[in-house]
């Protein structure tokens, strides 16, 4: 059964997609099957992976609205390694056409429930904004990983995000879990990067990844490339980052898996 990750923070240009696109291209590098699924009518996660956002036959708009099957929306891409659900403007119709929909929440999660047992690993890139595609992902998923920029505002607007999260956790998706939070676009030369950072584990402990993926140029070319970093500049401090992020990943998945099995075979 796939975990699933919404990677989300309703703060726009935080490193959202460019996680999502370069973790889905690093976790697959380790052969697990892994499905991105872009749910931004903005669809940068979609062409990041070179599909060109305005000539899709299907969408996640299609899964979700006109509860077309997700197989057929599914997009492979051979070359990276990894399926991906795409997205484009089409999108942000969404909203408003389910408004009157019952279970509309429920649109993702039922759609990706047909497909969990193909995947390790399926990865949601969230909008930049706490809305219905927002709450959709939260529903759909296991656990969330949130990438925040080490700056002087990172904290604020956070309250707002954990409060939905436990407000979906409490209401429609008890098992969601924080699973870490991500400092992106780091400069460890800054001085409030420190604070930032100690005041992120004040807050979140070991939640917060050992991990960080620093400020790196090759990162913001890639996706003009229709590129993961990883098939841009395999090299690039970028690139090493992301396979780092991946392998803290499934570090901690591995430990959880075995608790939680400890603990089965104690009851
Ligand atoms: P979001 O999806 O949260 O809006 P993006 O992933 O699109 O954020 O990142 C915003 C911008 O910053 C993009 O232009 C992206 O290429 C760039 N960017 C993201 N992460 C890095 C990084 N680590 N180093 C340099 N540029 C980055
Ligand atoms: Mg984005």
């Amino acid at each position: 059964m796939a975990k699933v990750y919404a990677i989300t923070n309703q703060k726009g240009g935080v490193g959202k997609t460019t996680t999502s696109v370069n973790l889905a291209a690093s976790l697959a590098a380790t052969k697990r099957r892994i499905l991105l699924v872009d749910l931004d009518p903005q669809g940068n996660a979609t062409m990041g992976c070179g599909i060109d956002k305005s000539s899709l036959e299907y969408s996640v708009y299609d899964v979700l609205v006109a509860s077309k099957p997700v197989t057929e929306c599914i997009v492979e891409a051979p070359d990276f390694g990894f399926s991906i659900l795409p997205s484009n403007q089409d999108l942000t119709a969404a909203e408003v056409e389910l408004i009157n929909e019952i279970g509309r929440e429920f649109r993702l999660r039922e759609a990706l429930a047909v497909v969990a047992d193909q995947y390790d690993y399926i990865l949601i890139d969230c909008p930049p904004s706490l809305n219905m595609l927002t709450v959709n992902a939260l529903a759909a998923s296991t656990g969330v990983v949130i990438p925040m920029q080490c700056e002087y505002y990172a904290l604020e607007g956070l309250s707002a995000l954990i409060n939905t999260i436990n407000r979906v956790k409490q209401l429609i998706n008890p098992s969601l879990e924080i699973m870490g939070i991500l400092r992106t676009m780091y400069d460890g030369r800054n001085s409030l990067t420190n604070q930032v950072t100690d005041e992120l584990r004040r807050h979140f402990g070991d939640k917060v990844y050992s991990t960080v993926i620093p400020r790196n140029v090759r990162l913001a070319e890639a996706p003009s490339h229709g590129l993961p970093i990883l098939f841009y500049d395999k090299q690039s401090k970028g690139a090493l980052a992301y396979l780092a992020l991946a392998g803290e990943i499934l570090r901690r998945s591995a430990a959880t898996d075995i608790s939680a099995n400890t603990q089965a075979e104690h009851i």
